[in-house]
């Protein structure tokens, strides 16, 4: 899955043979796009305490400026996500409102990478350059003996 600055969620069931690649950005996020692939991991035959997630780089909450409509929309839905950035004005910190989705859903092994796209000129950000490659969040089924082992890569456009 391709991302700039939208949130990348990599999911593996314990014993590596269900996997999932989420696009959370704030309106997947806020259709519950997390919770929706934990249960589609868990009818395929996961459990949810043995689902390693991690999260990549997308835009932090002391730079994702939002509205204070939107802000108060999101943090009605979920709390957890509502931010103030280091402007001092509204935002969303997408990966600590997905990191209490997963925890309510029952996912227990959380990895976030903390990286902030906007503010760390390696890595691609739509909202700060406009025009931008994507990171390509991949992660691969493996046999059961072998757990899946999420990784990143910044450098594919
Ligand atoms: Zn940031």
């Amino acid at each position: 899955m391709l991302v700039a600055d939208c949130l990348p969620l990599l999911l593996a069931g314990a014993d590596g043979t269900v996997v999932a690649a989420v696009h959370a950005g704030r309106r997947g996020f806020l259709a519950d796009i997390v919770p929706a692939v934990v249960a589609a991991l868990v009818a395929a035959g996961a459990e949810p305490d043995g689902i390693h997630a991690a999260i990549g780089p997308s835009i932090c909450g002391a730079c994702y400026e939002v509205s204070a409509e939107l802000r108060a929309e999101a943090a009605a839905h979920e709390p957890a996500c509502a931010c103030t950035t280091r402007w001092g004005t509204p935002g969303i910190n997408l990966a600590a409102g997905v990191t209490a989705q997963l925890e309510r859903a029952g996912v227990r092994h959380i990895l976030d990478v903390h990286r902030c796209t906007y503010e760390q000129p390696d890595l691609y950000s739509y909202r700060r350059d406009g025009v931008t490659g994507r990171q390509a969040g991949i992660v691969l089924p493996t046999p059961v003996s072998k757990p899946a082992r999420p990784c990143w890569r910044a450098d594919i456009r």
